[in-house]
């Protein structure tokens, strides 16, 4: 039976609207943001309900965009059991935002994710992978704002994101204020390289047997597997707009595939949520230092009626 499995890993859903990627931008700039359909509720629910058949808790990083107009749904992705986490309000990379404007970005983001869901938000995931070595500036203000893990580092070599010489396990990130815990998404080493298979993109735009063959071997090895879709991704009825070949092709292609592939991954591995990784991270940081994680934790023990 699945309870019965041992977790291997973290499934997670960026939960963001169609016009919010990357790729779309240009043609779904933010000023038009407010008059373009909405799609990402009937999205979530067919994920939800997918990760009921499946009897997983996932981890659901939350645009505050979308909890200030939706807060229904962020509530309902709680109280289906999931844990509720950041990803950022309104999905700027972070070296366009800049030391500043990240902080008031975390706080607004965290403010209408707490009042939406009632629970405390202890995880972010930066949108776009965009942390890496030019903005690690933004761990100092993770640590300050309380958040106890990232997700947000890809250890790859990619056009827009990325840092290929990060760690590909759970670590921990030490800064002047504080520390926590960086769960980096899954990658498959080949060649001296590291390539990305962690769902997403990867997932849509790959052939299956890729990302199977990636979380396979991580399993096997004991590397903790995290995986990450996006709502959108499930969705081929989404509105088309019009985009250059390349940016078209990673937004729209494979789009009616991804919801079998998750099934199947899901059917496969025992997965949860973020935050059971870090809890999993920490019990084995005591045991192998024998200093209890409860004092770097402490700080960061952020609740909904507490400082923001
Ligand atoms: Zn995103």
């Amino acid at each position: 039976m699945t309870g019965e499995r041992p977790l291997v890993g973290a499934f997670s859903v960026d939960v963001e609207e169609w016009f919010h990627a990357e790729n779309v931008r240009t043609a779904a700039p933010p000023e038009r943001w407010s008059e373009l359909p909405s799609r990402v509720e009937g999205q979530v629910e067919r994920l939800l309900d997918l990760l009921d058949a499946h009897e997983t808790a996932a981890t659901f990083f939350c645009l505050g965009w979308v909890a200030e107009r939706r807060p229904a749904l962020i509530r309902r992705i709680a109280e289906r059991g999931h844990e509720v986490a950041s990803h950022g309000h309104d999905h700027r990379m972070l070296g366009e935002l800049g030391p500043d404007r990240f902080r008031d970005d975390l706080a607004r983001s965290k403010a209408a994710l707490q009042d939406a869901s009632g629970v405390a938000v202890l995880g972010y995931r930066a949108p776009t992978w965009s942390i890496g070595p030019a903005t690690d500036w933004a761990f100092d203000a993770l640590v300050e704002a309380g958040y106890r893990y990232d997700s947000s580092v890809f250890p790859v070599r990619h056009d827009r994101y990325g840092d290929p010489s990060a760690p590909i396990v759970p670590h921990r990130v030490r800064r002047a204020g504080g520390s926590l815990v960086e769960l980096p998404p899954l990658v498959r080493p080949l060649l001296g390289m590291n390539l990305p298979a962690a769902g997403g993109g990867y997932l849509r735009l790959l052939p299956f047997g890729w990302t199977r063959a990636a979380v396979a071997r991580a399993v096997r090895s004991g590397r903790p597997v995290m995986l990450y879709v996006h709502p959108w991704e499930i969705d081929p009825d989404q509105p088309r707009v019009s985009l250059p070949l390349l940016r078209r092709w990673r937004h729209y292609a494979g789009l009616g595939r991804v919801e079998g592939r998750l099934g199947r991954l899901l059917a496969a591995h025992r997965l949860g949520r973020a935050i059971d990784l870090v809890e999993a991270f920490e019990r084995r940081e005591e045991e192998e230092t024998g200093i209890p994680t409860a004092t770097a934790a402490a700080s960061s023990a952020a609740s909904p009626g507490g400082p923001r």
